[in-house]
């Protein structure tokens, strides 16, 4: 068993690595009672992990510096122990890659890339709207994966504000169709917790001067 537990976490490393996450915070790190109005019950029965046994997503929206990224790569780190494999990036480097990929004559074999991994983390959908072609490359991937794969995504944005996003009204709602047939939403609206560090810092200086 020992050998097992080795074995394990070679792989555990080995899967992190190819991840590509930011970093590896977990929700231990996470202070809820920073965010009292998000109940930690859902963010706990989130790492369970049945949605990733049960290729349905999960969506985390807020406004910056809440914590989806943090939340949603804690996520991914106890989904990548329990030996699933994930991939991480944000929208716009997807659509960059798949564009890329798509021009060079390479998109199947890009799109493999989003395809392959148990778990695909999409961060920050939102913070650039899109245009048509690229909006039908995010299509391309969220009908591909829906019901074979787990996707994990964050967003500043409201779901029916997606429409701008995406540039397209009738491509935004089938993506959402796709996506949220089978998804756990996550709404944090609270406090920024990188404000909240440097309002702190910044009175300290103050204190001293
Ligand atoms: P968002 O993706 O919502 O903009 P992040 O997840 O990047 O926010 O969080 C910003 C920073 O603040 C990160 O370093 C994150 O670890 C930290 N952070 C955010 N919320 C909390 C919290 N409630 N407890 C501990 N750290 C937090
Ligand atoms: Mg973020």
């Amino acid at each position: 068993s020992e050998e097992l537990a080795v074995r394990d976490d070679r792989r555990f490393r080995q899967g992190l690595r190819l991840s590509r996450l930011p970093h590896h915070k977990t929700l231990d790190e996470y202070d809820f009672s920073f965010q009292p109005d998000l109940e930690p019950r859902k963010v706990k029965d989130l790492a369970t992990l049945s949605f990733v046994d049960g290729k349905a997503n999960a969506a985390l929206l807020g406004p910056p510096g809440v914590g989806k990224t943090h939340i949603a790569v804690a996520l991914a780190v106890a989904a990548c122990r329990a030996g699933y494999s994930i991939y991480f990036t944000s929208l716009d480097d997807m659509v960059r890659n798949l564009k890329a990929a798509e021009t060079a004559g390479r998109l199947t074999n890009k799109l493999g890339t989003y395809l392959r991994p148990s778990v695909l983390v999409v961060d920050e959908v939102g913070y650039q709207p899109l245009e048509r072609a690229e909006a039908n490359l995010v299509f391309q991937v969220i009908s591909k994966r829906y019901e074979k794969g787990s996707i994990i995504l964050t967003s500043n944005k409201t779901f029916s504000e997606w429409g701008q996003v995406f540039g397209d009204e009738v491509l935004a709602t089938a993506i959402l169709d796709r996506l949220l047939h089978h998804c756990e939403v996550i709404s944090i609206n609270g406090p920024s917790y990188r404000l909240k560090n440097r309002l702190k810092a910044i009175e300290r200086e103050n204190d001293v001067a």
